[in-house]
C-alpha cells in the first residue's frame, strides 16, 4: 500500500471516490482501465453502470461485493460483482494495482470449499 501513498492522497472530488465498504479515497486513474469502478484496496464496487461500463445509467446505488475472478481467453482476469441490493451481476477488468492478496483470496474461494470430497479426485 505504501507505493500508493507515495503519490500523495488523492484530490477529492470528480477524479475520486471514496469506496463505500472500506472508505479508501480511491483516484479515477488507474492502470489497465479507463473506467475505475472498484477500490483498489477490498475490490468492493458500486452499482452505478448499467450496460456499458461509465455509463453511470443504474439508479440503483448499492454496493457490489467481489464474488469471484475469471479468465478471458487473452489471459486477462475479470472480477464478478454481485450488488447487494438488486443482485445484478456485473464483469469488471481489474486493474493495474489492485490488491493482489484479494484477488488470489477470490481465485482460490472455490478450492477452499469444494462441494464434493478431493478425494474422489484421485479415485478417477
Ligand atoms: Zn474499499
Ligand atoms: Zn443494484
Amino acid at each position: 500500500m505504501s507505493r500508493d501513498q507515495r503519490l500523495g492522497a488523492p484530490r477529492r472530488g470528480p477524479n475520486s471516490f471514496r469506496c463505500g465498504h472500506c472508505g479508501l479515497d480511491v483516484s479515477m486513474r488507474a492502470l489497465g482501465t479507463a473506467h475505475r469502478n472498484h477500490c483498489p484496496n477490498c475490490l468492493w464496487s458500486r452499482h452505478l453502470d448499467d450496460d456499458a461500463p461509465g455509463d453511470r445509467a443504474a439508479e440503483c446505488g448499492s454496493l457490489m461485493e467481489p464474488i469471484a475472478v475469471s479468465v478471458r481467453a487473452t489471459g486477462e482476469w475479470v472480477l464478478v460483482h454481485r450488488c447487494g441490493g438488486c443482485d445484478t451481476l456485473h464483469l469488471n477488468r481489474t486493474a493495474g494495482d489492485d490488491n493482489a492478496l484479494m484477488l488470489l483470496r477470490l481465485a482460490v474461494r472455490p478450492l477452499a470449499q469444494p462441494p464434493f470430497p478431493l478425494e474422489r479426485i484421485a479415485q478417477v
